[in-house]
């Protein structure tokens, strides 16, 4: 049977709006040493909004770009799709065309097709992935690298095989992100870590504004997986906090999934062994050290 302390500490737990999945996430929830976190979505708010519209293709204005990335992000569900289709709609700047297939690739980008046409927005791995000229991406990729050096987000847009421009857009950092940090050595977490399939640049301004102890770059959703269970090998019990579809199988290998609960998709919610409600941070340290309090009570 479930100690009377554990049901208590569930119980104490919900009503700071800290959902735990059972009497053992509670209990490893007590042991955490390391603490891994995705970063758009997470520690972003992950509403980002677009900065930037780069031609890189001289027979195409500004304009065209949005409407072939808006074109091809109508059928995405990626955060990243938001502040395109917005600044076309708030613009009068009509997609090109409704997709009639899209396919995302995973920290990459999407791939659809509209009116015949294949469109790509993503990372220059995701124009690498279609057969690209090495060339084209090289260029679209220092373009893009000028972008991220900036702290932005950069998605190059090519359409059937050519490179047509660059849309950048930027992501405003949680205002509890510094405070959860220090609050989670606080309470004995030693490694605060970051894991993005984000560019290092846009990473490192994020790491360096809330205080994070290591950053991961640039990760697809397998190589955050395998960051975790480094950790792991590393001897941390580990908690992932995740929001995202790409996050599923870190959160899964994880000592503790925790997924954001308002902000994060079905999927890593239902994946999750803790659901923070709201978008409230601090929650996770509070969360800690509650675990910690008490499973001492039962010792
Ligand atoms: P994070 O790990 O920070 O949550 P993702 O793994 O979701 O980020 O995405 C990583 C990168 O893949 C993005 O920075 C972007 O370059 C590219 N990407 C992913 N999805 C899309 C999309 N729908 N449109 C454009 N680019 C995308
Ligand atoms: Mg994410």
């Amino acid at each position: 049977s479930i100690p009377v302390a554990i049901v208590a500490g569930i119980g104490r737990a919900a009503r700071y709006g800290i959902l735990i999945k059972g009497g053992e996430f509670l209990e490893t929830s007590a042991k955490i040493t390391a603490v891994a976190l995705d970063k758009t979505g997470t520690l972003t708010e992950g509403r980002p909004e677009l900065t930037d519209i780069v031609v890189l293709d001289p027979a195409h204005t500004r304009t065209d770009v949005l409407r072939w990335a808006a074109a091809a992000e109508a059928g995405s569900e990626h955060p990243l799709a938001r502040p395109i289709l917005e600044t076309a709609a708030a613009h009068g700047v009509a997609p090109r065309g409704i997709p009639a297939e899209v396919l995302p690739v995973p920290g990459k980008g999407i791939v659809a097709t509209v009116d015949g046409a294949v469109v790509l927005v993503g990372n220059p791995p995701l124009l690498d992935q279609h057969g690209l000229p090495a060339d084209a991406v090289e260029r679209a990729a220092g373009a893009a690298a000028e972008l991220a050096a900036a702290g932005r987000t950069p998605m190059i847009v090519a359409v059937d095989g050519a490179v047509i421009g660059v849309v950048a857009v930027a992501d405003r950092i949680r205002t509890d992100a510094r405070e959860m940090v220090t609050r989670l050595h606080a309470a004995g977490v030693k490694r605060v870590v970051m894991l993005t399939g984000d560019a290092r640049p846009v990473a490192d301004a994020v790491s360096a504004a809330t205080g994070i102890d290591e950053v991961h770059a640039s990760l697809l959703p397998e190589d955050k997986l395998d960051v975790v269970a480094d950790l792991q090998r590393r001897g941390h019990v580990v908690a992932m906090v995740g929001d995202g579809v790409n996050d599923a199988p870190a959160l899964a290998t994880a000592d503790i999934g925790v997924a954001m609960g308002a902000a994060g998709s079905a999927v890593a919610v239902e994946t999750a062994d803790i659901a923070l409600m709201g978008d409230n941070l601090l929650r996770l340290p509070e969360a800690i050290g509650l675990a910690r309090r008490t499973t001492r009570v039962m010792r």
